[in-house]
């Protein structure tokens, strides 16, 4: 046999699809049957055979101003001839403050600074770890516990999982974080179905908060953390009024409040952040995705002025937060998201996707009579449509849906339990809005 490890010559390495773990998805089934992707431009992907498949998801919710955007490759291929790799940790490189100033510009109210991370989960654990650090800083160190909400999604990493609200996201690893608790989750479909925009029902659910902090007693209550927009457990727009009724409740009990915007920030919404179209100014907001629409990996968190300047008041030569990442504003990463920011403003996409919120509910919202449709939810530019589920078989309606769109109507949707979730990208144009209603109204026709 062949020797292995560093001695193993390279040429007898077999390039098959096994030794990639890969991440939330079925490897068996993936590797019996593959879909490959091997490049892309602006709407689109392109499989190995050159067929176009239109990006109803912009990637992972994350390539906002479209595929292989020129800007954007430009800036990255320049700043990886000038300046590879630069520590952030006591060095910086004027890239890093030009973005932070960008997105703490873009942010509203006093969320002036901002901490960068690599990923979304990582903003959340960032976050989390703030909030708990800030207030032993302020002589609050009894406030510890966190509260996340039923259905929230906030990533993979500890702090993530636990505050977060998907069962099965939870279920395998233990007795995670403690001193957690969770505000229930907004749907009703009762109530709520085939709502465009925010439902008018709900809003009194934001009251559950006071009987938690009642509980617990606001005295240990650290800080309340939501998506204002749930995405990743499929679409749940926030009430009309929710979000505000959370606010108050926080600034009555002195409890942080932390909205994971790392979907609905940079213009999923219409906004830079979906705090702005709700005028509610969260305590801190968590980015990712967007902020280099997609091209580099990039998270972070905004927070507002009183928090920073909570910590600026030790000695000058003292770390005033023990956290943060080797590539903490990467070089790659500020220059893609300067690039990014650009074309989000040169294009005015976030207008954009106001002007067409309207055509885009309207398309899928047609669908409603289709079989086994039970509810279609719109917001900006982000839709789902619930499924019923097959009998014994969760999600196995929705996986094919997935796999018959990739295969049969060149459409990449995504799925979550029975529901298709869809957030193209924000330069979508309103012909090909048209375009993904009729490949979905062809797949859902015939999909039993
Ligand atoms: N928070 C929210 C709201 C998300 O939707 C996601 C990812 O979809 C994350 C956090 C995690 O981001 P990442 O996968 O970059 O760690």
């Amino acid at each position: 046999p062949s020797p292995a490890g560093s001695l193993a010559p390279q040429a007898e390495i077999p390039n098959d699809l096994e030794a990639f773990w890969m991440p939330f998805t079925p490897n068996r089934s993936f590797k019996k049957n593959p879909r490959m992707i091997t490049r892309a431009k602006d709407m689109f992907y392109f499989t190995p055979e050159g067929r176009a498949v239109m990006d109803g998801t912009a990637g992972l919710w994350c390539t906002n101003a479209g595929h292989n955007r020129e800007p954007i490759v430009a800036a990255i291929q320049a700043q990886a001839a000038e300046l590879d790799y630069a520590p952030a940790f006591q060095f910086g490189h004027p890239k890093a403050f030009s973005v932070a100033s960008r997105i703490a510009a873009l942010a509203p109210g006093d969320l002036d600074h901002v901490f960068f991370a690599n990923s979304g989960s990582e903003a959340v654990d960032t976050a989390l770890k703030i909030a708990i650090a800030y207030n032993n800083v302020r002589g609050q160190g009894t406030r510890t516990r966190l509260i996340g909400r039923e259905r929230g999604y906030h990533g993979v990493g500890f702090g993530g999982i636990s505050v977060g609200g998907i069962v099965s996201n939870r279920k395998q690893f233990g007795t995670l974080l403690a001193g957690v608790d969770h505000l229930p989750h907004t749907y009703n479909r009762q109530e709520q179905a085939f709502t465009k925009g925010e439902p008018d029902w709900g809003a009194h659910l934001a009251d559950e908060l006071e009987r938690i902090v009642t509980l617990h007693d606001a005295s240990t209550v650290a800080a309340v953390i939501v998506e204002p927009m749930a995405g990743s457990t499929g679409v749940l727009p926030p009430p009309k009024g929710y979000l505000q009724r959370l606010r108050a409740i926080c600034d009555r009990h002195g409890i942080l409040l932390i909205f994971d915007e790392v979907i609905s920030g940079f213009g999923r919404l219409g906004f830079g952040f979906a705090a702005e179209r709700y005028g509610v100014v969260p305590d801190m907001i968590c980015f990712a995705k967007g902020v280099t629409s997609g091209t580099v990996p990039m998270g972070g968190v905004v927070v507002r002025k009183p928090i920073y300047d909570a910590f600026m008041r030790g000695p000058e030569h003292v770390i005033e937060l023990f956290h943060g990442y080797t590539y903490s504003a990467h070089p790659l990463a500020c220059a893609a998201s300067l690039a990014a920011l650009d074309v989000y403003r040169d294009e005015d996409l976030f207008g954009h996707v106001l002007r067409m919120e309207p055509v885009w509910a309207e398309a899928i919202h047609a669908l409603r009579d289709l079989p086994n449709v039970l509810d279609i939810r719109t917001v900006g530019l982000v839709a789902a449509i619930d499924l019923a589920s097959r009998p014994d078989a969760v999600g196995a309606r929705a996986y094919e849906a997935m796999d018959r769109c990739f295969r049969e109507h060149d459409l990449m949707v995504r799925i979550t339990g029975d529901t298709i979730a869809l957030t193209p990208p924000l330069i979508i144009s309103e012909t090909q809005i048209g375009d993904i209603a009729d490949k979905l109204k062809r797949l859902l026709t015939t999909l039993h």
